[in-house]
């Protein structure tokens, strides 16, 4: 048992109460890491709202240092300097051919708080069971139980303050970034809206500008978010509230655009998104929206050839693609650092506030 201290969530859309809890030595496949930072996604505010066993403990985008090693662990090794991701199974159709985001355990694996074998990992000072396990990490604490199979292993030549920022490389970064490189694979020369200029929409637009594409649109309600997206390169933003918006991307794109990527979960948007491409263009959906909510598209003008695509977690596996988007960094093609904004665990309910209203771009909690 490891006593360390985690940011519960009580009730559906409650505050975090920071409060000393212990976690199970780690099992077969599993290790403890001692958590340096975490990042502030939206889907754990989406999930804060509800979905898995009161009370929780959520975090997905962990870094941290290998402390101990489970029985079964012979790739890593304690001391090694990690960044965690999403859980997969390893045994599905979709994990052995090589598309771990689309794992068949995916929800039950990272959603809800379970270990498969329906057990829990985190314990309160009274003794009641606290769903952990969320991302195979649960990483709102000072350590987490993770899963060799959604541990990334860093060189240990990487500086702690990168280190510490680097969290968000197994959520939200790698989900806006992989869209663009994995699944739109962006060509040279070619042109992109991105929908929301959250970390996803961020990353998706630093990647679209190092995969050569020509023409990268940032749409927004936030100005300051614009203006950060033009400080990264984007060579357009315009406010989504523009009421010519729709004729300013297709002129602006020259007749429309070859892709797009919904990061708001925004039906409109979605739809915009989709009518914005030029013939033979493509829309990525990556935003959350409600299970069950219908999507209204334009029939025809998709039979002209206009395709749009679901994508979990950036279609990547994170052991190969984080490593490609540090070498992005080193090279100076992914300066990510630009939109993280560090504060301490204490005000971990801070990162979220000024997460949600729009002010922080990328929010990391440090411990
Ligand atoms: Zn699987
Ligand atoms: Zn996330």
């Amino acid at each position: 048992m490891i006593a360390t201290q985690a940011a519960v969530v009580h009730e559906n859309g409650g505050e975090f109460v920071i409060q000393d809890v212990t976690l199970d030595d780690p099992g077969f496949g599993e290790v403890l890491v001692r958590n340096i930072a975490t990042g502030v996604c939206h889907s754990d505010m989406f999930v804060q709202g509800g979905m898995v066993d009161m009370p929780r403990v959520l975090g997905h985008e962990g870094a941290g240092v290998i402390e101990a090693l489970g029985p079964g662990v012979n790739t890593l090794k304690v001391g090694d300097k990690v960044i965690m991701g999403f859980n997969s199974c390893g045994t599905c159709n979709n994990c052995l051919s090589g598309k771990p985001y689309s794992c068949e355990s995916f929800l039950l694996l990272n959603m809800f708080g379970r270990r498969l074998d329906g057990s829990t990992n985190i314990t309160a000072a009274d003794g009641s069971a606290v769903s952990g396990n969320f991302f195979g990490q649960s990483s709102f604490a000072r350590h987490s139980i993770a899963n060799v199979r959604n541990v990334v292993k860093l060189p240990d030549s990487i500086p702690d303050k990168l280190h510490k920022i680097m969290g968000p490389f197994g959520c939200g970064i790698l989900t806006g970034a992989g869209t663009v490189i994995n699944a739109l694979r962006v060509r040279p020369a070619s042109s992109i809206v991105v929908f929301g200029g959250g970390g996803v929409g961020l990353a998706g637009a630093m990647a679209a500008l190092a995969s050569g594409a020509t023409t990268v649109i940032v749409v927004d309600l936030n100005d300051d978010r614009l203006a950060l997206a033009k400080t990264l390169g984007a060579t357009h933003t315009f406010n989504g509230a523009d009421a010519n918006l729709k004729e300013k991307i297709i002129e602006a794109t020259g007749g429309g655009a070859h892709y797009a990527m919904d990061t708001t979960g925004n039906m409109k948007v979605v739809r915009l998104s989709n009518d914005i491409l030029r013939i033979g263009g493509t829309t990525a959906l990556v935003g959350l929206s409600v299970p069950g909510t219908p999507v209204e598209l334009d029939h025809m003008g998709m039979l002209d050839g206009r395709n749009i695509i679901g994508v979990v977690e950036g279609a990547a596996v994170p052991q190969v693609f984080i490593p490609e988007l540090i070498d992005l960094y080193h090279a100076g093609k992914f300066p990510f650092d630009k939109m993280v904004k560090e504060y301490p665990f204490a005000d971990i309910n801070m990162a979220f506030h000024d997460s949600h209203v729009g002010t922080t771009v990328k929010g990391v909690v440090v411990f």
